[in-house]
């Protein structure tokens, strides 16, 4: 990666890179599949407080660990929605935040949660928080060598209940018109974050008592998959539906 930077794009999946490379949007001089570097990590291992996903881990790997079901059940419901079997058996959940769409499903129940970037490059290593690492639609933190290696999840110290939420034009594979994921301790304190509903996946803190200025902090567009108003007015809807969820997760 080093040798062919800064024109050089990884492969993980391939479920939205090969989409890119088909159209002609991207056209690297290079393509490094890391698939078979050895050290790269397929697993999800729970090490002092904290769930390390590989880059290597798939939404099918995801969904399926016991693990990630009990400390992160709103993202184990955004990996679920992504796409198709097909899709999920290759899409990787690194794949989903470097390519950075505003729209990607797994990136608010990430951003709830306060997941870290393991970041690594051929001479250096740093970590950075996944709501630093999103800049713009399909720009990242990442310099064009450096990689995703793993996501650090810190898993709650206190009871927490999370939801995930979103609104699609259809059943079956189709990108989010909206998408909302929410976490609420016994505080009453409210940690939500919504994807497609700013240039990047937007997170905001509140309270029980403040869901609506909290999705009044989104900037919508509207686009072939919603109006601005439509997603503005539904973000609330969610936002309550999410709440409720949640809430229930918490007293259990
Ligand atoms: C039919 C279809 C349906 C889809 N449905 C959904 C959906 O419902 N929800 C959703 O959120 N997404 C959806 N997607 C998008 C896509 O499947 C996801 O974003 C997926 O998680 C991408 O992961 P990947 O491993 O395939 O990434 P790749 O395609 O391999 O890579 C994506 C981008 O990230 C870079 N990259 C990947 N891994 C790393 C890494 N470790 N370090 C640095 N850069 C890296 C690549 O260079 C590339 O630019 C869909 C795609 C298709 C084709």
């Amino acid at each position: 990666m080093r040798e062919f930077a800064p024109d050089v794009r990884l492969l993980a999946g391939g479920t939205d890179l090969m989409v890119r490379l088909r159209s002609g949007r991207f056209r690297p001089n290079a393509v490094v599949d890391v698939k078979r570097v050895s050290g790269w990590s397929s697993q999800i291992v729970e090490t002092e407080g904290v769930l390390r996903i590989g880059a290597g881990v798939t939404m099918t790997d995801l969904v399926a660990d016991t693990k990630v079901q009990r400390h992160f059940p709103a993202l184990v419901e955004a990996a679920s929605v992504v796409g198709s079997i097909q899709i999920r058996n290759r899409a990787t959940l690194a794949g989903n935040i470097c390519n950075a769409s505003p729209a990607a499903d797994t990136a608010p129940p990430l951003l709830v949660c306060g997941a870290i970037v393991n970041i690594a490059s051929a001479w250096d290593e740093r970590r950075l928080p996944l709501h630093e690492f999103f800049l713009a639609p399909g720009k990242t933190a990442l310099a064009p060598s450096e990689l995703v290696e793993s996501l650090d999840l810190p898993i709650p110290a206190e009871p927490v209940g999370s939801s995930f939420q979103r609104i699609t034009r259809r059943r079956g594979v189709d990108l989010a018109t909206v998408n909302l994921s929410c976490t609420l301790n016994a505080a009453g304190e409210v940690r939500m974050a919504f994807g497609a509903a700013a240039p990047i996946p937007l997170l905001v803190n509140g309270t029980v008592a403040s869901l609506e200025e909290m999705t009044a902090q989104a900037r919508p567009i509207s686009d072939i998959r919603g109006g601005q108003d439509y997603r503005q007015a539904m973000l609330l809807v969610m936002a309550r539906r999410a709440l409720e969820i949640a809430r229930g997760r918490l007293s259990r």
